[in-house]
């Protein structure tokens, strides 16, 4: 067990969308670069007991971990940045802090005190912190706290942030991260913002060791001298951090502002000579440095929501940055695409992939999709809903069951090829019920998916209800689609692919929860590749 885990906090002041994640996954990412080995958690002050049954619209997309739990997005940079899989634990709000603690007071576990927000809520909060510190398994625990300081809902967090600064003293850190304004008018950088952030901390008693300053401009040495003398931090721990051309430059940044060393002073811990980033500095020069140029259009309802896509757009980088080409992603709105503008709406990509989704909305034009693609022969990614929209396109107008569909959004339909499971139809709890996490998955051999994760067993990670139905199996085989994934434990249909297309692949689970900078997803960089082929074939 290692004894002297340090704990590192990352609040946020002046605005929301700062981008406390990408910090927290910076500074991991530096940390880990001086071979310490560092989990990142996110903690959420929203009553929701976790981001599942929320709509793309309030909070982007939801992240699916290995163990199954429906996270802030957050979780997902964590883990493109770290290369280390998150859990449950790495995800709490405070819906679950009052969850536990309501439940123990049921069971009697208070022993008849008064239950309050201090110390019971804090308790329960710092217990929550503390599970990843005493897995032994880290050097560093960072803890990103959503939202922004003086928030009501924020409030037994910082607090707790502050009890655990003084009962850890030098194995603690808190990095407060702030806006510096530039205006226009006045030609200037504004620190007040900065200021009146700290003094919000300050009045929960928590002082910042380090404040990270988003900034347009660079930070001239004399903002930075205001900010450290009034904000009480020394010079070298007020750091610039200034727009990037892409996410995945921050940990350079950081880097070259030496917030690591920032961290690991404050926390007592030695510097190690040595910083390994040889990895992430090659996919940033092979990021940069595209040798070609395609455009994949996702075919989505939530287009005008970049974040409802998170994952996929970032496996798009990955996956790019993996074959030295450029990936535009295009969104098209599924809701407006019809059998008479598809040719128009779909002209000139290099491939197209169907999202995942729920509901009926938008449902038509993702099947309209899939039929162009499918009739010609442009390379095909279809995930989740997506895959189930192939499913139903191909019982449609190859197996010419027209009134097939998923039983999610006709309950009625004659052909449900899309179906629910037994042990989903007695599920009355939408929160948590879906099946969801990572399951193994067979792979026929001489598929394409075996081609391209070179093996016949993979774990993909799941969030859906709905079940390809298998008493079309045979007639999809025997008709040119081919089963080439399955569930072995409960024969569960996971990928389907086109035998007479040069690349047509629908698979039932999330594939962009698991790409990372380190190991960009095999699907992902196989998609762009045949994209990248069929761009070549169209000049
Ligand atoms: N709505 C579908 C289901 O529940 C697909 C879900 C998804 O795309 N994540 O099965």
């Amino acid at each position: 067990m290692n004894k002297h885990v340090k704990y590192i906090f990352v609040t946020g002041g002046v605005s929301s969308s700062l981008g406390k994640g990408i910090i927290s996954s910076s500074l991991a990412k530096l940390l880990q670069g001086r071979g310490f080995s560092v989990t990142i958690q996110k903690l959420d002050p929203y009553i929701n007991i976790d981001p599942g049954t929320l709509n793309p619209y309030e909070h982007g997309e939801c992240y699916v971990t290995e163990d199954g739990a429906e996270t802030d997005l957050d979780l997902g940079h964590y883990e493109r940045f770290s290369n280390t899989p998150t859990s449950q634990a790495n995800n709490v709000t405070t819906g679950r802090i009052y969850q536990n603690v309501i439940e123990k007071e049921r069971r009697g576990e208070y022993l008849g005190t008064t239950v309050q927000v201090v110390p019971h809520i804090t308790d329960e909060i710092k217990r929550c912190i503390k599970i990843l510190g005493e897995t032994g398994k880290y050097d560093f625990v960072i803890t990103e706290i959503g939202g922004t300081v003086g928030d009501i809902e924020s409030f037994p967090f910082i607090e707790t942030v502050r009890q655990m600064k003084w009962e850890l003293e030098n194995d603690c850190a808190v990095i407060h991260l702030t806006l510096v304004p530039y205006l226009k008018a006045a030609g200037e950088l504004k620190t007040k913002p900065t200021q009146h952030s700290v003094k919000t901390m300050l009045e929960q008693g928590v002082q910042p060791d380090i404040i990270v300053c988003r900034t347009e401009h660079p930070l001239n040495d004399g903002i930075k001298r205001k900010i450290a003398q009034f904000c009480n931090v020394s010079h070298n721990n007020v750091i610039e951090s200034i727009d990037a051309e892409t996410i995945y430059d921050v940990p350079l940044l950081m880097k070259d502002e030496q917030l690591d060393i920032a961290v690991l002073r404050k926390t007592q811990t030695p510097v190690p000579e040595q910083l390994d980033l040889k990895n992430w500095e090659n996919f940033i020069r092979r990021l940069k440095n595209p040798k070609q140029e395609i455009t994949i259009g996702l075919v989505g309802k939530y287009v005008e929501l970049k974040d409802a896509y998170k994952s996929i757009h970032e496996s798009f980088v990955h996956g790019g940055s993996a074959n030295e080409t450029k990936v535009h992603v295009k969104s098209i709105h599924s809701e407006r695409i019809t059998k008479e503008n598809v040719n128009e709406k779909l002209a000139g990509l290099d491939g197209i992939l169907v999202a995942p989704g729920f509901g009926g909305r938008g449902i038509e034009g993702k099947i309209e999709a899939v039929r162009y693609v499918r009739e010609n022969k442009i390379p095909f990614l279809g995930i989740c809903l997506g895959m189930q929209c192939a499913a139903i396109e191909f019982t449609r107008n190859v197996l010419k069951l027209e009134e097939a569909h998923s039983t999610e959004i006709d309950p009625n339909t004659p052909y449900p090829v899309i179906d629910l499971m037994e042990d989903q139809k007695s599920v009355k709890d939408m929160g948590g019920s879906m099946r969801l996490g990572s399951y193994d998955c067979e792979l026929k051999k001489d598929s394409l998916a075996y081609g391209l994760y070179g093996t016949n067993m993979i774990k993909e990670r799941h969030r859906h209800r709905y079940e390809f139905n298998n008493e079309y199996r045979i007639r999809f085989e025997e008709n040119g689609m081919s089963i080439t994934g399955i569930n072995p434990q409960k024969d569960l249909v996971e990928i389907i692919e086109l035998k007479d297309h040069p690349w047509f692949i629908g698979v039932q689970f999330h594939p962009e929860y698991k790409s990372t900078v380190k190991q960009p997803h095999p699907l992902f960089v196989g998609f762009v590749k045949a994209a990248g082929e069929y761009h070549q074939r169209q000049k």
